[in-house]
C-alpha cells in the first residue's frame, strides 16, 4: 500500500505511549509461585501466566497477543450504513501455547460478552487496543479454545490516538487498512506471525452490497426485515490486517480465468467519469496475476479480483488478499495498471510471505514496487534499468530521501518513499549483481519456501547467498542499511547526460504518490 502518513504517526505516538502501562502491567503480574517438594527442596512451579499483550514487533510491542494461535475467525456482523452502527459475534478457533490465566485480544468496540468453550469470561481493556479476557477457568497449553465475542460500536467514531482504521463513505464503509484494520470489525491476535482463515458474514439492508476475501460459499441471502447476508471465505492462511470489507453501492463483475479461478471484480458506482479507468486497469487483474506467476511462482490463492473503492474512500491501494482494494486516485488521469501490478505482487510478497515484525516492510513494498518496474518492460514502456536510472536521477545526493533507510525506516516511516523507490532500487542492484538467471530464481524460491508464512530480511539475503554463490553483504548493507546515497557506476557515468524519462515513468510516480508518503 502507501498514503496515510500523518494519521499514521499521530497512532504510532499514541500506541508507543500507551505500551508503557501495558508493560508495567506485566511487571507488576506474579511470576510464578514457588512450592516445596517431597524431599524439601524448593522448585518452581509455574502456576498459569498472564498472556503477553504483544508479539514482541520491535516497532509495534502490543500488536498480537501471546499465548494462543488462530486457525480460524468466523465473523458475522450485521451493518446499517445510515447509522455505521456495527454489531456482531465473531467465534474465534484457536490453540493455546501456554498455561494461561488470562488472555488478550486486540480490539476496540463495545464488548457485550465473551465466553471460553461456553464458559462466560470477564474482560476489561488496556492499553490502546488490548480486550484483556479471563476466563473462568484457566487454559492449559495445548487446549483448543473456542472464543466467542459479542459487540457493537460505531467503528467511524471510535478513535484510538484520534484516529480511525475505518472508512464511512456516502453509501458504505470501508475496512481496508494496515496495519490496524482489524481493531475496528473483529476481535484478533492483530499480528502477520498468526494467520487464519476466515468466514465473514454480513447482514446489511437489501440493495447495498458487501465484497471481501475468497470466495461466496453461497449466494447472498434474504433475511427478515429487507435486509441480506453475505458470505465470504478464505481458505489460504491470511494475515489479520488483510482481512476486508467494502460496503455500499457496487457493481460486481464475476469471471473465471483460464486457469480456472474464480475472478470478482467490483466498482464503486460512485466513480462516474472514473469507472471506466478503474475497469481497463482492475479488469487486467487476472493477465497481471498470470504474468506474475510466471515470474514469481503459483499464484497461493483461491480466487483473484479488486475492488474500486468509492469517490469519498480511501485515498490509497491495500493488497488484501485475493481482492485488492484500490482508492479513486489512481483512476484520475486513465487507467494505471501499475498500481494493479503492484497490490497482486503484493499476493506473493507480502500476503502469502509476510513479515516475521513490520520492520521488515522491505520484503513487501520493495518488492511490489519492482514488479512495477518489470511490468514496465514487459510492456514495452522502459526497461527496469532506464526506470532505475530515472529513480535513481531524481532523488539528489542530499535528499532527505537517501537518509531513510529501507531495511529499517522507523515506525513512523514504515511506508515513507525511500522503502518503495530505495527499495526497488535495491532488488535492481541486486538483479545486476548476481544476474538475470540467479535472480529469476531467487524470487520463486523465497515464495516457496516461505508459503503461507513470514519473513526476514536476513533470511532474504541468505537466500540470495544461498543461490547466487556471493557474499551479498556489502550491498544488502549498503542498499538498505546506510544512510546517504549509494554510488553507482552505470549512473554515473551517465551524469552528463540525464536519464530519459521512461514511458512508464508518470503512471508508476501517479502510483506511488498515493501509496507511499
Ligand atoms: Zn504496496
Amino acid at each position: 500500500m502507501e498514503g496515510v502518513h500523518l494519521v499514521r504517526r499521530v497512532l504510532t505516538a499514541a500506541t508507543a505511549a500507551l505500551t508503557l502501562t501495558t508493560a508495567g502491567t506485566m511487571l507488576t503480574s506474579a511470576p510464578g509461585l514457588a512450592a516445596p517438594t517431597a524431599w524439601g527442596r524448593p522448585t518452581v512451579t509455574l502456576a498459569p501466566q498472564p498472556g503477553a499483550p504483544g508479539l514482541g514487533d520491535s516497532y509495534f510491542p502490543d500488536y498480537g497477543n501471546g499465548g494462543y494461535d488462530v486457525s480460524h475467525y468466523d465473523v458475522r456482523l450485521r451493518y446499517d450504513p445510515a447509522t455505521d452502527l456495527l454489531t456482531g459475534t465473531t467465534t474465534i478457533l484457536a490453540t493455546a501455547t501456554e498455561d494461561l490465566s488470562r488472555f488478550n485480544l486486540d480490539f476496540l468496540l463495545d464488548v457485550e460478552s465473551v465466553r471460553v468453550n461456553g464458559w462466560a469470561a470477564t474482560t476489561s481493556t488496556a492499553g490502546a487496543h488490548e480486550l484483556v479476557v479471563t476466563p473462568t477457568r484457566t487454559v492449559t497449553r495445548g487446549q483448543q479454545l473456542t472464543i466467542v465475542v459479542r459487540y457493537a460500536g460505531i467503528p467511524s467514531e471510535t478513535l484510538v490516538g484520534g484516529y480511525t482504521g475505518w472508512t464511512r463513505t456516502d453509501d458504505g464503509a470501508l475496512a481496508v487498512n494496515e496495519p490496524e484494520s482489524a481493531w475496528w470489525w473483529f476481535p484478533s491476535n492483530d499480528h502477520p506471525l498468526d494467520k487464519a482463515t476466515f468466514d465473514i458474514s454480513v447482514s446489511v439492508p437489501t440493495g447495498v452490497e458487501v465484497i471481501s476475501n475468497g470466495v461466496q460459499p453461497r449466494p447472498p441471502l434474504a433475511e427478515a426485515g429487507n435486509r441480506t447476508r453475505w458470505s465470504w471465505r478464505t481458505t489460504s492462511p491470511t494475515a489479520t490486517y488483510l482481512a476486508f470489507m467494502a460496503i455500499g453501492q457496487y457493481d460486481i463483475v464475476t469471471d473465471t480465468t483460464p486457469s480456472g479461478q474464480p475472478v470478482v471484480n467490483a466498482y464503486s458506482t460512485s466513480l462516474g467519469e472514473l469507472g471506466p479507468a478503474a475497469r481497463a486497469s482492475i479488469e487486467r487483474t487476472a493477465e497481471i496475476v498470470d504474468w506474475e506467476s510466471g515470474i514469481f511462482g503459483p499464484y497461493p490463492f483461491e480466487a483473484q479480483g479488486g475492488v474500486a473503492g468509492p469517490v469519498d474512500g480511501i485515498g490509497f491501494a491495500l493488497e488484501t488478499q485475493t481482492r485488492p482494494v484500490y482508492g479513486p486516485g489512481f483512476w484520475r488521469r486513465g487507467a494505471n495498471t501499475y498500481v494493479v501490478a503492484h497490490e497482486n505482487a503484493h499476493q506473493w510478497f507480502g500476503d502469502s510471505v509476510s513479515v516475521a515484525e513490520w520492520r521488515n516492510i522491505w520484503l513487501n513494498e520493495g518488492f511490489a514496487s519492482y514488479a512495477e518496474w518489470l511490468w514496465s518492460e514487459e510492456q514495452g514502456e522502459g526497461t527496469a534499468q532506464e526506470v532505475f536510472d530515472f529513480t535513481y536521477a531524481s532523488y539528489p545526493a542530499d535528499s532527505e530521501f537517501w537518509q531513510v533507510l529501507p531495511g529499517d525506516p522507523g515506525a513512523d516511516r514504515v511506508f515513507d518513499n525511500a522503502v518503495y523507490d530505495r527499495g526497488a532500487m535495491t532488488l535492481h542492484q541486486l538483479r545486476l549483481a548476481v544476474g538475470d538467471d540467479a535472480f529469476f530464481e531467487i524470487l520463486p524460491a523465497w515464495t516457496a519456501e516461505h508459503r503461507y508464512g513470514n519473513g526476514t530480511i536476513a533470511q532474504f539475503q541468505a537466500l540470495a547467498e544461498r543461490i547466487s554463490g556471493l557474499d551479498l553483504d556489502e550491498l544488502f548493507t549498503t542498499w538498505l542499511f546506510t544512510a546517504g546515497r549509494p554510488d553507482v557506476a552505470t549512473a554515473a557515468r551517465r551524469a552528463a547526460t540525464p536519464p530519459v524519462e521512461p514511458k512508464s515513468w508518470a503512471k508508476i510516480r501517479e502510483a506511488h504518490d498515493l501509496l507511499s508518503h
